[in-house]
C-alpha cells in the first residue's frame, strides 16, 4: 500500500494541479480562438497587490487590426468598491476582461493594477487575484462538490456547502438523491442555464479573490433568485473586501453599485451612480434604463400570468 501511494499521490497532485490550470487560464472563456500567447517579461515580477484598484488608461484594442473594438477607453475601478460595466451586446464588455486577464495585450494605453502595469508582472500572480464567473462556465465531469471545490482546492467540505448555500444552489443539491456526489458535466446530470451559473457562482465566492468579475452571471436565473443571490453576494465580498465588477447588459442587476460605467462603441460614455445616470433624462443609460424597464415589467407580468395558470 505504501509502495502504491506514492505515484498515486504524485499522480493525484499533477492532475489536479492540470486543473488549477485550467481553470486560471480560464478555460472558461472560450479560449481556443487565441493565438497569440502572451509571456512574461524576463524580468516580471509578483503583482504588489494593496487593495484591487483597477485603472484603464486609453487602452486600444482590436482582435484584429482592422476593427477597434476599444478605443481610448479610460476608466477606474476603486479598491474595494462594487463597480458594474453596462453596454449594448458587442460593445467590448467581456473584452475588457480578456485584457486584463492578458489573454490579450492592449494595443495602446495601458491597464494597471495597483498601480503596477499588468505587463510587467507576472501572469500567474496576476490571474491567481482575480476571480471570473465567465458568461459561459465549463463543468467537470466530476461530482458537484468537485466542481466547486476547483474554486480553491484546499476547501473544506462545510466551506463548500456554506458557499453552495449562499449561492442559493443547496437547496437543489440536497434534494439530489447523492447530494454532492453527484456527477455533473456531459457525462453525468444535466443541469439547467441558471443552475450551472449557481455552480460558477459557489466556485468563485469559494476562491476568495481580492478582485472578483461576475460576467453576465445571472442571466439565466428568475428575477426572484437573481435578486436574492445578488444580495448574498454583496454581503459576501463585503466581508471579504473584494473589489467586484458586475458586467451586464440588465441594468436592474446593477442599480445597487457605487459606481457604473457605461461603455458604447469602444469607449466610455458616462459613468457614475445609478442615481446620478437617472438624473440625466438625455443621459444613454436613462434611454437603456426606460427601455428595460418597460420590458421588464412586461417580463414580470407574464412570469405572475403563467404562476396563476
Ligand atoms: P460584449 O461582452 O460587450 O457583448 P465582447 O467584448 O465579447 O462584447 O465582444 C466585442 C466585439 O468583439 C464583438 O463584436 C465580438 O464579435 C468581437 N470579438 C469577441 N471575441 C473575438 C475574437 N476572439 N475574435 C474576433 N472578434 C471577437
Ligand atoms: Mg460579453
Amino acid at each position: 500500500v505504501f509502495q502504491l501511494s506514492v505515484p498515486l499521490n504524485f499522480l493525484g497532485s499533477v492532475y489536479r494541479d492540470l486543473k488549477q490550470a485550467l481553470l486560471d487560464m480560464e478555460n472558461l472563456f472560450q479560449l481556443q480562438d487565441v493565438k497569440v500567447k502572451i509571456q512574461d517579461k524576463p524580468d516580471a515580477k509578483p503583482l504588489q497587490f494593496q487593495g484591487g484598484e483597477i485603472k484603464f488608461e486609453n487602452v486600444t484594442f482590436g482582435y484584429h487590426p482592422s476593427r477597434k473594438i476599444l478605443q481610448n477607453a479610460t476608466f477606474t475601478i476603486p479598491a474595494g468598491q462594487k463597480v458594474a460595466i453596462v453596454g449594448p451586446s458587442g460593445s467590448g464588455k467581456s473584452t475588457i476582461l480578456r485584457l486584463l486577464f492578458r489573454f490579450y495585450d492592449v494595443e495602446s494605453g495601458r491597464i494597471l493594477v495597483d498601480g503596477q502595469d499588468i505587463r510587467d508582472v507576472s501572469i500567474e500572480s496576476l490571474r491567481k487575484s482575480i476571480g471570473v464567473v465567465p458568461q459561459d462556465t465549463p463543468l467537470f465531469n466530476d461530482t458537484i462538490r468537485n466542481n466547486i471545490r476547483y474554486g480553491r482546492l484546499e476547501a473544506t467540505d462545510a466551506e463548500v456547502e456554506e458557499v453552495t448555500r449562499r449561492a442559493r444552489l443547496s437547496n437543489l443539491v440536497e434534494q439530489l438523491p447523492e447530494g454532492y456526489e453527484t456527477k455533473v458535466g456531459e457525462r453525468g446530470l444535466m443541469i439547467s442555464g441558471g443552475e450551472k451559473q449557481r455552480l460558477a457562482i459557489s466556485r468563485v465566492l469559494l476562491k476568495k479573490s481580492p478582485i472578483i468579475f461576475f460576467d453576465e452571471a445571472t442571466s439565466a436565473l428568475d428575477t426572484e433568485t437573481e435578486k436574492a443571490l445578488l444580495q448574498n453576494i454583496h454581503s459576501l465580498i463585503r466581508e471579504q473586501n473584494s473589489t467586484s465588477v458586475f458586467i451586464a447588459h440588465r441594468l436592474r442587476t446593477v442599480a445597487e453599485t457605487d459606481k457604473i460605467i457605461v461603455l458604447k462603441d469602444g469607449a466610455v460614455l458616462e459613468e457614475g451612480s445609478h442615481q446620478k445616470l437617472l438624473a440625466d433624462k438625455n443621459s444613454f443609460y436613462y434611454n437603456l434604463w426606460e427601455s428595460q424597464e418597460n420590458l421588464a415589467l412586461a417580463e414580470e407580468l407574464e412570469e405572475e400570468a403563467q404562476v396563476i395558470e
